[in-house]
């Protein structure tokens, strides 16, 4: 787990990445100058289970050069109506061995660093300053909270995806004293519990989001959720929006 990542130069595209990425390329504000932003990036996902599994999904699906990934344990029979990077075959054994392989499976150019454990202080401190965007799906506060203080302390943009039942949250933390997670949910909520009702398409929905705000910030583009919180339930289809202000008291952001 001691890997230090050297930043790299920005590349140019491969002909195999112009043919790959085409398609995206052709949206308005993205282009070749945003998939260059995507390969030139780090992308620090915490969890990479029924939410976090879709994230990196979709960002290596999109280009985006390097993956650092925390999630500990071993696949479970209970981990697979959701966690759409776990296996059958690998049950037993190492979920973010599996990550790996099929991550790069779609896409062979990633570089991924895989933590066989879940993100607490010290991870945070040490891997939040190397990514570029960070992206919060853990199910435990301790974890989501280790990602926003480190995320606020080293000014970096942190998108935080949550689900419970049929409903999900999004937002936008930009960092450089902009509200944080902690104005939001000062303290763990006495209610929340670490199992809960799931399907995997509510979790994916709102990761497909998380996916798409992190393109936005890499490259550059479009308008993300900064200062704003959705919620949306898939039971009804209601989608709304709330903004979301600093706490002035609040431990981590107030200057
Ligand atoms: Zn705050």
């Amino acid at each position: 787990m001691n890997h230090d990542l050297p930043r790299k130069p920005a590349d140019s595209l491969s002909d195999e990445e112009k043919a790959t990425y085409q398609w995206q390329m052709w949206t308005p504000g993205f282009g070749e100058e945003g998939q260059r932003r995507l390969k030139n990036s780090t992308v620090l996902i915490s969890r990479c289970g029924g939410l976090g599994s879709v994230v990196a999904y979709e960002l290596a699906a999109a280009g985006v050069g390097r993956l650092i990934i925390a999630h500990a344990g071993n696949v479970k029979h209970s981990d697979l109506n959701r966690q759409l990077l776990m296996t059958h075959q690998w049950l037993g054994k190492p979920r973010i061995e599996t990550i790996e392989r099929r991550l790069k499976d779609l896409n062979p150019r990633l570089e991924i660093v895989g933590l066989d454990a879940n993100l607490d202080d010290e991870l945070a401190e040490k891997w939040v300053p190397q990514a570029d965007v960070c992206v919060g799906a853990a199910p435990m506060f301790e974890e989501r909270f280790a990602m926003n203080d480190a995320c606020v302390r080293h000014r970096k943009p942190h998108v935080n995806c949550a689900m419970f039942d049929t409903e999900a949250t999004i937002s936008t933390f930009s960092g450089g004293g902009q509200p944080c997670l902690r104005c939001l949910t000062p303290e763990i909520p006495e209610f929340w519990k670490r199992e809960f009702p799931v399907f995997g398409a509510t979790s994916g929905t709102v990761a497909c989001m998380g996916a798409m705000e992190t393109i936005k910030l890499l490259a550059g583009f479009g308008k993300t959720l900064e200062q704003r919180i959705l919620r949306f339930d898939l039971r009804e289809m209601t989608f709304n929006e709330f903004s979301i202000r600093n706490i002035p008291h609040c431990n981590i952001c107030a200057e």
